[in-house]
């Protein structure tokens, strides 16, 4: 006899995630990722589509994807200020998965935004092609390669959410810890971008990324502004209906 959980499916699970992240082995993991993306594949379909940031843990998550169903399609979004390395990257990536599908916001913004206001630059950039790329492929559910470990503002997410009403968001390697992420990319022979050779262990445009050490991965991003180690948007902000509030 199967327990509830087991009838919910683990969509619908209610487990500690800190447990989670402590309790569950590299292969356990693994597995739970594989899951949860083949269960919301079931119920989504097409509509199932992943945001691949070209970071090593959307990379990771795109490998995931992949193992499920070949057949699974993902967005990209990218900047006018993303380093050369990851414009290459992201070229070889697209070459090898036409079904990545590109967004990009390449009307007129002030100069230097990033440095004055890097919250606003961030929602014309990143947060906008994301509401872009969500509306024109009529996702209903959307993957993404976040991590509970990685920073001071991604410790109270869930596996699977409804942030925005009717777009649900799954996490599938939330509980993975930064080692994992490179044991899996190892152990699967995945190549990752150039940048994180010479260093950098989080990635986001240029002017707002620098190497860093310590805890916290994302202590590198934003450096000197109030928005040091914290998020662009896409995962705090509205992403479906009226944009005036977002504004
Ligand atoms: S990361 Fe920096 S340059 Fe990129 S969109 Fe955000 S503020 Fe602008």
């Amino acid at each position: 006899m199967k327990n509830v959980e087991e009838e919910m499916g683990l969509l619908e699970n209610n487990d500690n995630v800190k447990e989670l992240v402590e309790n569950l082995n590299y292969r356990e993991k693994v597995e739970r990722s594989l899951a949860l993306i083949e269960e919301a594949y079931e119920r989504y379909g097409d509509g199932l589509v992943v945001a691949n940031s070209l970071g090593k843990d959307s990379v990771c998550v795109w490998a995931l994807a992949k193992m499920v169903n070949p057949g699974i399609k993902g967005f990209i979004v990218t900047t006018r200020y993303k380093p050369a390395e990851t414009v290459r990257f992201m070229k070889e990536s697209v070459t090898q998965y036409p079904e990545l599908k590109v967004f990009r916001n390449d009307g007129e913004i002030s100069d230097r935004l990033y440095e004055y206001d890097p919250d606003r630059c961030c929602q014309e950039l990143k947060v906008l092609p994301t509401r872009w790329a969500i509306k024109e492929m009529d996702v209903s559910c959307w993957v993404t390669g976040l991590r509970c470990t990685e920073g001071r503002t991604r410790t109270d997410y869930k596996e699977v959410e409804e942030r925005d009403v009717g777009l649900m968001k799954l996490n599938p390697i939330l509980i993975w810890n930064e080692r994992e992420i490179w044991q899996f990319l190892a152990l699967n022979g995945i190549k990752v971008n150039q940048l994180y050779a010479e260093g950098f262990r989080s990635l986001g445009c240029a002017p707002c990324t620098k190497i860093s050490t310590g805890d916290n991965e994302r202590a590198g991003r934003w450096v000197g502004t109030s928005k040091c180690g914290g998020e662009c948007g896409i995962h705090t902000r509205p992403l479906t209906g009226d944009l005036v509030e977002a504004k």
